[in-house]
């Protein structure tokens, strides 16, 4: 049976370069969304493109959501090889500075970018634990790492810190499962996120998610990558 791969937040930008990458890759991609409008729309752009995509609705914040999806995928597939914790948000507004930073926007920021991955991982690691194999990717960011620090954006930051702790202590607990958990940089990319003057393409971000996808099973895990190479925390 193929590779079934999972990416949240993939109705657009970066996620859905990487869902139709990995189904590029020979993956059975599940594409899931939290609008269901927006999710058919790109399953059926990747499905004109031929790739072997099935919708599934998820909203990360939720985790009866979460849940609901592992039951559907458990039915439907009995296995779960490769999840993407793609969604993310950047709330901050412009010129925001930690010293004056709503904690709301705070809560907003970790609710996506934290709690979502820990809603989605611990609701479908237990598929992967179960089979002895798996590889998880989170969509992190360089405005994420303690080593090079700055000001601005102080909760997306915030919550790209806590994501990379989160990123090592999964990679840890499930270390003897045969499961790699690794955090990746896309760089600034262009999409609604990152805007239209990034350097960057999708088409690149997607590059080291298949690798990390794909990694064979002496491949590290608990890592921080760009373009495929190792970054400080
Ligand atoms: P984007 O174009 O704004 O896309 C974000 C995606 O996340 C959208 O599909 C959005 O869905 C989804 N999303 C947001 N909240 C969600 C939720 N609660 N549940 C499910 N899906 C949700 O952003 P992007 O640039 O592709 O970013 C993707 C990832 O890359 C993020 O984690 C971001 O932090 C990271 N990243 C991006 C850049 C960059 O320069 N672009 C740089 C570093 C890291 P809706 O359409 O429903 O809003």
């Amino acid at each position: 049976m193929e590779r079934i791969a999972i990416v949240t937040g993939a109705n657009r930008g970066i996620g859905l370069g990487v869902a139709g990458r990995l189904a590029k890759e020979g993956m059975l991609v599940v594409l899931t969304a939290r609008d269901a409008t927006k999710g058919e729309t790109a399953r059926r752009i990747l499905d004109a493109e031929g790739s072997q995509v099935r919708f599934h609705a998820l909203d990360v914040r939720d985790r009866g959501q979460a849940d609901r999806l592992a039951d559907w995928l458990d039915r439907e597939f009995g296995r779960v090889d490769v999840l993407v914790n793609n969604a993310g948000i950047l709330p901050d507004p412009r010129r925001a500075r930690a010293l004056d930073i709503s904690v709301e926007v705070v809560r907003e920021a970790l609710e996506t970018n934290l709690i979502g991955v820990l809603n989605v991982t611990q609701a479908l690691a237990p598929l992967m634990k179960r089979r002895g194999s798996g590889r998880i990717v989170n969509i992190s960011s360089e405005l994420g790492q303690l080593a090079g620090m700055g000001v601005g954006t102080p909760a997306y930051r915030l919550s790209k810190t806590a994501l990379s702790a989160l990123t090592r202590m999964f990679a840890n607990e499930l270390a003897e499962s045969g499961i790699k958990v690794n955090a990746m940089s896309p760089g600034w990319v262009r999409t609604d996120l990152g805007g239209p003057n990034a350097p960057r393409t999708v088409e690149q971000a997607a590059d080291t998610v298949a690798w990390l996808a794909t990694l064979p099973d002496d491949g590290p895990t608990g890592g921080f990558f760009k373009d495929c190479k190792p970054i400080p925390w």
